[in-house]
């Protein structure tokens, strides 16, 4: 187990993100979008604060985000909205398994499967 388990300030709200299941990085990470080392280098943010990305998870355990301004996703192509909601409803709910396991695994191997290089 992970003994510095402690988490980093939201660069929007500049709260702590207690856990990576409320990180909009970690779900950057799981969905391919950024590398391990661009995930280490990055600031955290939580889901709550980046409504733009926060608005294409959608399932009933997570409450619906409404983004303000231009990126809205009703303004949005409706195939990339679909894409978006399909990967990245399955990486949050990734990252709600990731942070109940028990024990830690390696960070290669957090990925949706798709996503984890060889
Ligand atoms: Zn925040």
């Amino acid at each position: 187990m992970v003994a510095c388990d402690q988490g980093y300030l939201c660069e929007v709200c500049g709260e702590e993100v207690k856990n990576i299941a409320e990180s909009e990085l970690y779900l950057r990470f799981v969905t391919g979008q950024i590398s391990s080392q661009e995930l280490l280098g990055s600031p955290e943010r939580h889901l709550q604060c980046t409504p733009v990305t926060a608005q294409f998870i959608v399932t009933p355990e997570f409450t619906p985000i409404d983004a303000p301004g231009p990126f809205n996703k009703h303004d949005l192509d409706d195939e990339f909205v679909r894409q978006q909601e399909s990967l990245l409803t399955r990486g949050w709910l990734r990252l709600q398994e990731l942070s109940q396991l028990e024990e830690a695994i390696p960070l290669a191997d957090y990925p949706l499967e798709e996503f984890r290089s060889a």
